[in-house]
């Protein structure tokens, strides 16, 4: 069943586009709502997992809704980066696959987003794997979107077993409570002074990782479909390598200054007070636009290093495809001498 979806935004909507419609899954419900909405051209935008069947999606919503159907060739990594209206000309509906909607980003069109939600997860059994591998009993439970249906009976699962679970609700920049997006944990932080470690349900080490830079707290991952609890993710490791990265900077002069133009990324506000504290601080500094950034852009530039306003995990993650270091803003600041290397602070993107 479809939802709209409160948008939170300051800056509303483009071009009053009104508030985003969920779909769980590709279905039914989703084909009947694109033809009732009966447009023209819609332009399909999938994650970079799904490139490989973005032809024969786009093939199937043709046949089922007879309109013209585009494909977004960028795939997208997050509900920040939507086809603008020069990617899709004439396109008048989006359809988004794999992500919920970022309620504090402007979307530039009508957009149907479809979270792709699993069914799958018993969460007895689950609950089983966690009461043997000796969790804290005081556990915060975050998870993908694609997961999140999961949640509440795997809280009551482990609530019989005796554990305590508290699942929170972030900022602005979550559509859901126990919601995981890969720059804003802010729903975990708000219970983390409860609990004494943090379960991650869903696949991967993307979550895992920014989950344990954003909270001091042991952080476990079960993939809940194949009942696989992985060890907690090593925090202390990761955060003495971006503090060594850090130091490397310290006495760096030229900086580039990293301001993406993706609507769900766009940070000039903090790129322009970055500015401001680094010059005050005796450093030059040169702001550098791009929408996706590409490490081969910053080949042969005269910089020492950047710092990066955009996408937290471009520094966080793909860091070492740069051939300079990246920094986030709160670490460039630590660069500057103006915040303290501990605690560590997560760039969260509010
Ligand atoms: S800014 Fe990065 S982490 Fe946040 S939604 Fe976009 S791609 Fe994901």
């Amino acid at each position: 069943m479809a939802r709209e979806l409160a948008v939170n935004s300051t800056e509303g909507n483009a071009d009053g586009a009104g508030g985003p419609i969920v779909f769980p899954t590709l279905g039914p419900g989703l084909y009947s709502a694109l033809r009732a909405a009966a447009p023209k051209r819609i332009v399909l935008q999938v994650p970079a997992g799904l490139v490989r069947n973005a032809h024969e999606l786009a093939e199937r919503l043709r046949t089922e809704v007879h309109a013209q159907v585009v494909l977004a060739t960028r795939p997208c990594f997050g509900a920040c980066d939507m086809p603008s209206r020069e990617e899709a000309p004439g396109a008048e509906l989006a359809v988004v696959l794999g992500h919920a909607p970022i309620p504090n980003v402007p979307i530039p069109r009508p957009t149907f987003f479809v979270e792709m939600r699993e069914t799958g997860g018993d969460p007895e059994a689950l609950a089983t794997t966690v009461e043997r591998a000796e969790l804290p009993k005081r556990l915060g439970l975050v998870a993908s979107v694609q997961h999140l249906d999961l949640v509440d009976p795997l809280r009551v699962a482990l609530e019989r077993r005796g554990f305590g679970v508290r699942i929170g609700s972030g900022d602005r920049r979550l559509a859901y409570p126990a919601q995981a997006l890969g720059c804003n944990y802010t729903g975990a932080e708000a219970v983390a002074d409860g609990v004494d470690g943090f379960l991650f349900l869903g696949t991967g080490q993307f979550h895992p990782i920014g989950l344990a830079f954003a909270v001091a707290r042991p952080v476990w991952a079960l993939d809940p479909l194949r009942n696989a609890l992985e060890p907690p993710v090593d925090r202390a490791d990761l955060v003495r390598r971006r503090l060594l990265l850090v130091a490397s900077v310290h006495d760096a002069r030229r900086w580039g200054i990293l301001v993406s133009t993706f609507a769900g990324q766009y940070r000039l506000a903090t790129a322009r007070a970055l500015e401001e504290r680094a010059r005050t601080r005796g450093r030059e500094t040169e702001l550098l636009y791009f929408d996706r950034l590409d490490p081969r852009d910053l080949e042969g530039r005269a910089f020492d290093a950047y710092v990066n306003t955009a996408c937290p995990r471009i520094a966080l993650d793909d860091g070492p495809n740069y051939p300079r270091p990246v920094l986030t803003p709160p670490e460039f600041l630590m660069a500057l001498g103006e915040l303290p290397l501990e605690p560590y602070r997560f760039d969260t993107y509010h």
